[in-house]
């Protein structure tokens, strides 16, 4: 096939579904009523929903042409096995345990795999995987490079493990401390960004020295895999999906949210390598998910997964996914907003700290200027800082990330360019005003992931 020239999405629209803006002061309403939380709003009330990518994607044609060859027996429905087939194929997998989502697949692996007073090194935490990895008795070591840290280091693999970091913690704790290394693709607190094949080969070896098993996040293993192809030495002519399969290839299973790269709006589920853990895992989701052939998820999801599976690794896909996303951090960047960098594969992340310089981690700015931008335009993003960072379990105080940032997240075959643009004026004229914006102060705290329901005033 020949190679097109521009990342133009590959695809025309068939199906619309409006969207209305609303008044200013309809917004000043809604975002306090939302105790200023992005999560606490409606839906209808936001005009661009930039909150994530997690089941937001537009499917296909095919895909809805899937759903209606769902196969909804409670017990070894033919969808299963096509999505057995796919994960196969495409990841390389041996066996599949579907679950609802992916903090399901990711709370069975913690539970089977992770003893009290165990470590769990990974490429940065992500806050369900974490938590469950807690959950379990276990406790999280960053083991990312240091440049995942610094918002303005473009390194361009800064989802790389620091080796010298996972050396250490081998040689301090122990391997039968470490009942697995969890790697990320991409990292998504770190702004989606990827881990290069020459890194994960090396983790790979160390790993394998140690009889330590690598579980992979492969979330949005796709686009880590395009970032590969574009930046990787000896990479250029593989394609996304054959760097997929090496990717899941050097790694012993992997926990997906199927409602990320593969193009579904609900699902996910864990892959596993080894038929011992897998005999676990299958026997723990009728627990918790349902019968091991659907875990979860209805028999038509897990066909329009098996779908969008395929196309989620196609190269034009992927292309125009990026490409997208990289349109909207260069023209940010153009207009001198201060973002993470290099531009990652899911979203832009605004730098809330170089933002708002102003306020003190503990006014909360990046919760601020995600309040702040849907003020402007009814554009809806996520805090990513300190309230997403939750609090140390043993001091009880606020752990301090240092990024504090706010997430443009962009859904998979939704936004159009012109879309693009109206966020790009929108995040220019909240950055002109920004002296004049104040904190916020917490007056709900949940005890769990707290950003999903913590409510707050304005300072
Ligand atoms: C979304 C996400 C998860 C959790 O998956 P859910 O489907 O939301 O339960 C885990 N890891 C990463 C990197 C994610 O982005």
């Amino acid at each position: 096939m020949k190679k097109r020239k521009t990342w133009a999405e590959p695809y025309k629209i068939k199906m619309v579904e409006p969207v209305f803006m609303t008044t200013k002061a309809q917004r000043k309403k809604y975002i306090k009523e939302a105790g200023y939380n992005t999560f606490l709003l409606r839906s209808k009330d936001v005009y661009i929903d930039l909150l994530t990518d997690s089941g937001t994607s537009a499917m296909s044609d095919r895909q809805w042409a899937g759903l209606m060859m769902g196969d909804e027996a409670y017990a070894g429905s033919r969808n299963f096995y096509e999505l057995e087939e796919a994960v196969r194929h495409y990841y390389g997998y041996k066996y599949l345990v579907p679950t609802h989502q992916g903090r399901a697949a990711e709370h069975i692996i913690s539970q089977l795999m992770i003893k009290k007073g165990d470590y769990v090194p990974g490429n940065m935490y992500f806050t369900t995987t974490r938590l469950h990895q807690e959950l379990a008795g276990g406790t999280f070591v960053d083991v990312i490079v240091d440049e995942a840290h610094d918002s303005e280091s473009t390194f361009p693999f800064k989802g790389n493990i620091d080796l010298k970091k996972l050396k250490a913690l081998i040689k301090k704790k122990g391997a039968d401390k470490i009942p697995y290394v969890s790697i990320a693709t991409t990292v998504n607190m770190a702004g989606g960004q990827p881990i290069s094949m020459a890194n994960l080969k090396a983790v790979r070896k160390l790993t394998k020295k140690h009889g330590i098993p690598i579980i992979h996040d492969m979330t949005r293993v796709a686009e880590n895999a395009f970032m590969i192809q574009q930046k990787e030495k000896g990479y250029k002519k593989k394609t996304v999906a054959q760097i997929v399969k090496e990717i899941c290839d050097l790694t012993d299973g992997a926990t997906m949210s199927a409602k990320k790269d593969a193009l579904v709006n609900i699902g996910g589920f864990l892959a596993l390598n080894d038929p011992e853990i897998f005999d676990k895992a299958r026997n723990m989701v009728v627990v918790y998910e349902g019968l091991h052939t659907y875990g979860g998820m209805a028999g038509r999801d897990m066909q329009a997964l098996a779908i969008g599976i395929g196309e989620s690794v196609s190269c034009d896909h992927i292309r125009a996914r990026v490409g997208q996303v990289q349109y909207l951090g260069e023209k940010l960047l153009e207009a001198g907003i201060p973002i993470v960098k290099p531009i990652g594969t899911h979203g832009i992340f605004l730098d809330a700290k170089a933002f708002l310089p102003h306020l003190s981690q503990d006014e909360f700015p990046a919760q601020t200027l995600a309040a702040e931008l849907y003020l402007d335009s009814g554009i809806r993003a996520m805090e990513r800082g300190v309230v997403s960072a939750g609090r140390n379990k043993k001091t009880g105080k606020h752990n301090y990330p240092k990024l504090e940032l706010v997430r443009l997240t962009i859904p998979r075959r939704v936004y159009t360019q012109a879309h693009m643009d109206v966020i790009v004026d929108s995040v220019a004229s909240v950055y002109a005003k920004r002296n004049k914006i104040k904190g916020l102060k917490m007056v709900y705290e949940p005890d769990y992931l707290r950003f999903f329901q913590a409510r707050f005033e304005k300072l």
